[in-house]
């Protein structure tokens, strides 16, 4: 039996030892092609977006699935938004693997023009395809009450998301995480890409 695999995974996990209550599972966990929000900073990213029982989360540029799909173990139900097929169906792969396809719906289709008709959100997830013209959108869209949480991993993105931070108010935050890694005979820390995160109520 191939345990790498993500089904296998989960079912393991389903086992004795169980699947772990808070967020931030393993990336292994997940079927995906490279493009996941890493294991700690999903921690983190699940924890801004605060999901609580019942509630909707818009989640565009999904990749994975991996943040709906802990979303809807949370609680919570979740409708994923990816441009590309072939993730569009790692997200559905997920969700049946750890038994939330009856929560996490896939729409296939790019932002902002796939939201047209989804049932208002709680909260939004920005993962990819964060840009001015999907910030404008939604800021007109959302209700008044809705948490919206940002991840931006490029200068543009950090720039558009310290201007809006800078006009609209909310948090911003840079993480920046090590791992220790072989170094010659030795160990040094290994930086990752600094995440910047804008979170702030509609
Ligand atoms: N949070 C995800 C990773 C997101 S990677 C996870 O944990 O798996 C960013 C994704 O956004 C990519 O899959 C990309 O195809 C998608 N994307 C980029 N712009 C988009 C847009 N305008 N609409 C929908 N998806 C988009």
């Amino acid at each position: 039996t191939d345990v790498t695999a993500p089904v296998a995974v989960a079912i393991a996990m389903s086992g004795p030892q169980g699947l772990s209550r808070t967020s931030g599972l393993p990336d292994s966990t997940f079927l995906h092609d490279g493009q996941i929000t890493k294991r700690p900073i999903r921690a983190l990213t699940l924890s801004t977006l605060a999901p609580r029982p019942g509630e909707i989360l818009w989640d565009i540029g999904a990749g994975s699935g991996s943040i709906s799909a802990e979303w809807c173990l949370a609680g919570g139900q979740a409708i994923a938004i990816e441009r590309r097929a072939d993730r569009a169906e790692n997200i559905r792969a997920n969700a049946k693997a750890l038994g939330v396809d009856h929560l996490l719906h896939v729409v296939d289709g790019a932002a902002p023009d796939a939201l047209e008709g989804l049932p208002a959100p709680n909260a939004v997830f920005i993962g990819g395809g964060g840009n001015a013209v999907l910030l404008d959108h939604l800021w007109t869209v959302l209700r008044p009450g809705t948490r919206i949480v940002a991840n931006g991993v490029t200068l543009e993105t950090e720039a558009l998301l310290a201007l809006w931070h800078g006009q609209k108010g909310g948090e911003l935050m840079r993480i920046e995480l090590a791992k220790a890694a072989p170094l010659g005979s030795m160990r040094g820390w290994s930086p990752a890409r600094p995440v910047v995160q804008w979170s702030v109520t509609r």
